[in-house]
């Protein structure tokens, strides 16, 4: 027997993005849509009840619900506040509750639904981003020891006050992850209308394909670099409490990817999955005098913009100056120019370029550690299609490329293809570099 908590989003109870907007009416119309998703959902809980496992379940609003509803708080006031947006969004994940219950209670199954705050998921006072505090963890374990399948709203919690609150977009995921570490679930699942989590993404590079298993390291490297699969917190949590993450499809039984901690096999494997985004743009310092401290001013002024910097290269020129290009989030592209302005000026630097057509393909796997030639082998895959390189980054689980925006689909799918040559997505002992 096993303690479980099981995760269910927006598509797996609605419609979202079908074209079409799920709405409770639907209960009624003929075939009843949302009516049938929701038993769907109740039939493969019903199935780990009967198995013997304990579950605990939270889900996401249905469908398009939490849209819907920022578009309605829209249109009645422009700058909403953001306790009353909370207060709303909130709605959305207790309906799913709610309606999961009954759907369980019509399988024979005694689902019980739980608002965040009912279970005392406690928050700090951040409206529309809080963290998650604590759980009643204690709750939970009664619940399921008394044969009670606890169903929590994602999402939510309340503060110290008893403020409604919300986690930020995507957060029912957090609240999964945080909800088994409180309950020391065995495992976390997480139902979706993908298969798992894939080597790339299958539009770009056909012959990517499913990875088994995966640690979280990697998993947060995919994750914030745009795989989007699970909200990179919900990770950091996995991988704080330990608890291994299962990402599967809710339309079929096969296993997907479970995300745990890392182990030996693991290492075999030298690039797990390549990641990829568009969402930076280069900034470039010319003519920087080259001495010390002028780094340091630049980059702790845009630190106090509170403007991330990801990617940085300095190159050394001849007459004394360097040139230091980084990136930075597009979206704040506009606030880093102007600023970069001002401190150009200040430190003695000659001009600034930029440009927002670049792309940043990274392959990611823990394999790296112990495997020599990946970047060799990564860069000549490039280098054959003619890819320029103008910017590297690596950690110990990464390396990061950046490359003008249109050479992107080309470049996943050379990376790609370099090391899925090899067995089982590895390259063995390869001494190069
Ligand atoms: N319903 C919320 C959203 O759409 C939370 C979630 O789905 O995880 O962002
Ligand atoms: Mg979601």
């Amino acid at each position: 027997m096993a303690l479980i908590v099981q995760k269910f989003g927006g598509d797996a109870l609605g419609d979202k993005g079908k074209g079409r907007e799920v709405d409770l009416q639907d209960l009624h119309s003929s075939p009843p849509l949302l009516a049938e998703k929701f038993h769907h959902v109740a039939r493969i809980v019903k199935q780990s009840v009967d198995r013997g496992d304990q579950v605990i379940v939270t889900v996401s609003a249905f469908g398009d619900t939490t849209n819907r509803l920022l578009r309605m708080a829209a249109a009645l006031c422009e700058k909403a506040p953001a306790r009353e947006l909370d207060m709303l969004m909130a709605t959305g994940e207790q309906q799913s509750v709610a309606l999961l219950a009954l759907a369980l209670h019509a399988q024979g199954v005694d689902g019980v639904s739980f608002t965040g705050p009912q279970v005392g998921i406690r928050t700090d006072e951040i409206y529309g981003a809080s963290r998650i505090q604590s759980i009643d963890g204690e709750k939970l374990r009664a619940l399921v020891a008394a044969g009670k399948v606890p169903i929590v709203a994602g999402f939510q919690g309340s503060t110290a006050n008893n403020e409604i609150t919300t986690l930020g977009r995507g957060g029912s995921d957090i609240t999964a992850v945080a909800l088994a570490g409180a309950a020391g679930a065995d495992s976390c699942e997480f139902y979706k209308d993908v298969d798992g989590i894939f080597t790339t993404d299958p539009r770009i590079c056909p012959s990517a394909r499913k990875i088994d298993r995966i640690s979280y390291d990697e998993m947060l490297e995919l994750a914030s670099l745009g795989a989007g699969i699970l909200h990179s917190r919900s990770v950091e949590f996995a991988k704080k409490y330990d608890v291994p993450l299962h990402v599967r499809s809710f339309l079929h039984n096969e296993p997907g990817t479970i995300v745990t901690a890392e182990d030996k096999a693991m290492e075999q494997v030298v690039v797990s999955g390549i990641a990829f985004n568009k969402d930076e743009a280069k900034i470039s310092v010319l003519g920087v005098p080259d001495k010390p401290g002028v780094a340091a001013e630049l980059f702790s002024r845009l630190g106090t913009e509170r403007i991330v910097v990801d990617v940085i290269i300095q190159s050394t020129a001849r007459d004394n100056t360097n040139a230091i290009a980084f990136t930075v989030a597009k979206k704040d592209f506009t606030r880093a120019v102007a600023a970069c302005e001002k401190i150009a000026k200040d430190i003695g630097a000659k001009s600034i370029e930029t440009d927002e057509k670049i792309a940043k393909v990274s392959a990611v796997g823990v394999g790296m550690r112990s495997h020599t030639g990946v970047a060799g082998k990564m860069f000549k895959a490039l280098a054959e299609s003619g890819i320029n390189i103008q910017m590297i980054s690596t950690s110990e689980i990464k390396i990061s490329v950046v490359i003008a925006e249109e050479d992107m689909e080309k470049a996943v799918q050379v990376t790609h293809k370099a090391f899925e040559d090899q067995s089982e997505f590895a390259i063995t002992e390869e001494k190069t570099v």
